[in-house]
């Protein structure tokens, strides 16, 4: 893999090895399963998707890909890694739905398709990736004027630390250990200071919290304290 790709190489084995159980909900990816419905909600109340374009950037298995698809979206799904791409291309030949999967970067992407989406995510992939500024401008890029963009994340701070890496990783075991790594967590106040930079205007941010006594995941107008996404759009 070229160096000067915005990729983490480390990044990107973590979730290849992983990548079989992508579609089994009891797995490591039981936590992406249970926040889907709620973030697939969210954008098709903001942003309607039936019969727009969208790229999912970082799609992974394709979780969020598909559904957005069986809600009628013309879907793109990016992401660098070969076996999660192979899982999401296998698992879209049992389901039916359509999805278009390439092997690129979204700066890859907006080389080719700059301006062509009306609906971007990039969703709990900035943490992964060692320049997420530049994948917010590549995202910026692929979107049409007037297109929303969806960002999420995990802040950084003592709690974020105790939610998402001591207690999903350590005690609760939700994720592998070394799924994330504290200094890659991104306050809101950079997201969105890197979204401006890119020529994005904040439309609104949204908390996703997990009580680990009943094992729910809610969305949470304010508490952006762990988890969040952020909604952007692109000036016409
Ligand atoms: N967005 C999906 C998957 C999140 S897991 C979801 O929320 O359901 C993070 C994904 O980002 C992994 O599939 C990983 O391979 C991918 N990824 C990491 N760095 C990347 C990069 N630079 N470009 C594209 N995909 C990347």
């Amino acid at each position: 893999m070229s160096n000067n790709l915005n990729v983490d190489p480390q990044e990107i084995a973590k979730f290849e090895a992983l990548a079989s159980r992508w579609w089994d909900r009891s797995s490591e990816f039981k936590p992406l399963h249970d926040i889907n419905p709620l973030r697939a909600n969210y954008i098709d109340e903001h942003s309607p998707v039936a019969g727009k374009r969208l790229v999912d950037v970082g799609c992974g298995g394709g979780i969020l890909a598909e559904s957005m698809a069986q809600r009628g979206a013309r879907v793109t799904g990016i992401d660098m890694g070969e076996a999660p791409l192979s899982v999401a291309r296998l698992h879209q030949r049992e389901s039916g739905v359509e999805v278009d999967y390439h092997h690129c970067t979204a700066e890859q992407l907006a080389e080719g398709e700059a301006e062509s989406f009306d609906v971007v995510c990039c969703l709990e992939m900035l943490e992964h990736v060692p320049d997420p500024a530049a994948v917010i401008s590549a995202c910026a890029e692929l979107a049409k004027p007037g297109a929303s963009l969806y960002f999420s994340t995990i802040n950084r701070n003592p709690k974020a630390f105790a939610f998402a890496i001591v207690g999903a990783e350590h005690i609760l075991q939700l994720l592998p250990a070394g799924t994330h790594e504290y200094a890659k967590f991104i306050k809101p106040s950079e997201l969105g200071s890197w979204a401006r930079n890119a020529g994005l205007v904040l439309e609104g941010m949204v908390g996703l919290t997990y009580n680990p006594l009943t094992r729910n995941y809610k969305l949470h107008p304010r508490d952006v304290s762990v988890n969040y996404m952020v909604r952007a759009v692109k000036p016409a």
